[in-house]
């Protein structure tokens, strides 16, 4: 039969072999089962590094180590809500990464989803006192840090969801958090919220216990160099860190166990004819603040046209929608997915949007260009994610399937293309998305806390990027 995919042959390659291999799912599962969350600084997180150095080298990579970089970890102690008016109650609640050990008292302002504007209604309650905000909508980072910037003394992040318990998600990204935040469910959201209803001004106490300790973290990386374009590369990676109430099963280990997948049918079938090397990574402690992407793009930092794209899989395999790219404003890269899609007989949906609340996020501000898979038609939300509820059961095999296959056939033809037409950003085109673009707002909340705060006063974990 005639075709017009020159790589017919090795796709039915990749798509059999993935579409019959086991290897992603039993990797997951001993992640999980075994080694726990994979939180920074824990013995699961060196296990895991462990075991995922073996499988880059099981699979064929090349020069596979382990690149290390001490940091301040951030280890749970106990935290406590109290009610002190105008009913004395205790309830349950959970520190959020980064907390520093403290003892607060305020009432409650209640700001909902935390934007700009719910913000803007209650200013003149804010200051001194505790923000109330419930997760969804917007990131958790803008909440945060509209209530440092109202000059709020603590933070509670309450779950928008039902019956998946306390929600977690660091406060810290890179520095010490400012001002003490714990996570509820949303059930003890809601209790507040009607109290506070019924009865009036709610006052309480947070006390956290929480610790730090120098500890040191490892990225994985293993390669496939290329025959043409040795030094042109493709980095594909994703986080392998979950939260340590969790763990961490679809959010990141469904992406990781892609990035595994993929690195073992390009070796099996494209080592040694690649055009262009790709590089896999499994970035480390992504959940509190990307420090292991900061650390892997810092050393891209003086030649980062070298690096040609970056694919960030984290949570790639995800259930409940077809996968799809997501492009980080890259029109231009769209003639080229859509171009592959057809070789591929496949329909790719794609998405264009940039954040910069993942491992993405260090290479673009670079200016290498930067994308992901994307779960379309997965309702907006975490859902059970950044819970104890993202468990091995809810991962879905086809999901991460579909993933791989997708990732690994699209990568191999961007590794061989004769030419990426795609340039690298130049800093004054970062400058200004950082300044304009819709999805960096975090950027310029940061901004603003660092001319309040002075960010000299600060205590950073980790070399950043700018
Ligand atoms: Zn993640």
């Amino acid at each position: 039969m005639k075709t017009d995919n020159p790589y017919l042959e090795l796709d039915q390659k990749i798509v059999g072999d993935v579409y019959t291999s086991k290897a992603p799912e039993s990797l997951l599962i001993t992640l999980c089962d075994d080694f726990g969350s994979r939180f920074g600084g824990t013995e699961g997180a060196k296990l895991a590094s462990d075991l995922l150095k073996e499988k880059f080298a099981e699979y064929g990579l090349h020069n596979v180590h382990k690149d290390a970089y001490d940091y301040d970890g951030w280890y749970r102690g106990k935290a406590t809500l109290q009610i002190l008016s105008p009913v004395q109650r205790d309830l349950p609640c959970i520190s959020l990464p980064y907390c520093p050990a403290a003892e607060i008292e305020g009432e409650l302002v209640f700001v909902n989803e935390g934007r700009a504007e719910e913000f803007e209604k209650e200013k003149d309650q804010i200051a001194g006192n505790i923000i109330l905000s419930q997760s969804g909508g917007i990131h958790r980072m803008e909440k945060y840090d509209r209530a440092i910037l109202h000059d709020a003394s603590g933070f509670i992040f309450q779950n928008h969801y039902p019956g998946y318990s306390e929600v977690t998600g660091t406060i810290g990204w890179n520095h010490e958090a400012i001002i003490p935040g714990i996570g509820i469910s949303y059930e003890t959201g809601e209790f507040l919220k009607r109290l506070s209803q019924r009865k009036g001004k709610v006052k309480v106490r947070i006390q956290t216990t929480d610790e730090y300790r120098r500890t040191q973290a490892w990225n994985i990386v293993g390669e496939l160099p290329g025959k043409t374009y040795p030094e042109e590369v493709i980095i594909v990676g994703c986080h392998y860190d979950g939260h340590d109430i969790s763990q961490g099963a679809n959010d990141p280990l469904s992406g990781m166990v892609v990035v595994t997948e993929m690195a073992r049918v390009l070796a099996a079938y494209a080592k040694g004819s690649l055009a262009r090397t790709v590089r896999f990574v499994a970035w480390s402690n992504e959940e509190v603040g990307l420090f292991g992407a900061y650390h892997d793009a810092n050393q891209f930092r003086d030649s980062p046209e070298k690096v040609r794209f970056t694919w960030n899989l984290d949570s790639a395999g995800s259930p409940g929608g077809r996968k799809g790219i997501g492009l980080h404003r890259l029109p231009d890269f769209e003639p080229f997915i859509e171009n592959a899609a057809k070789e591929m007989a496949l329909d790719i949906p794609i998405r264009q949007g940039i954040s910069g609340y993942s491992d993405h996020y260090p290479y673009f501000l670079l200016g290498i260009p930067t994308g992901s898979i994307a779960t379309i038609g997965r309702p907006a939300g975490r859902g059970f994610g950044h819970t104890a509820f993202d468990t091995v059961d809810k991962t879905d095999t086809m999901s991460i399937r579909e993933a791989a296959a997708l990732g690994a056939r699209l990568v191999l033809r961007q590794l061989n293309a004769v030419q990426l037409s795609l340039k690298p950003r130049s800093a004054e085109e970062i400058e200004k998305m950082l300044r304009e673009d819709s999805g960096l707002e975090q950027h310029r909340l940061r901004e603003a806390i660092y001319e309040k705060l002075g960010k000299e006063n600060l205590r950073q974990y980790c070399n950043e990027v700018v």
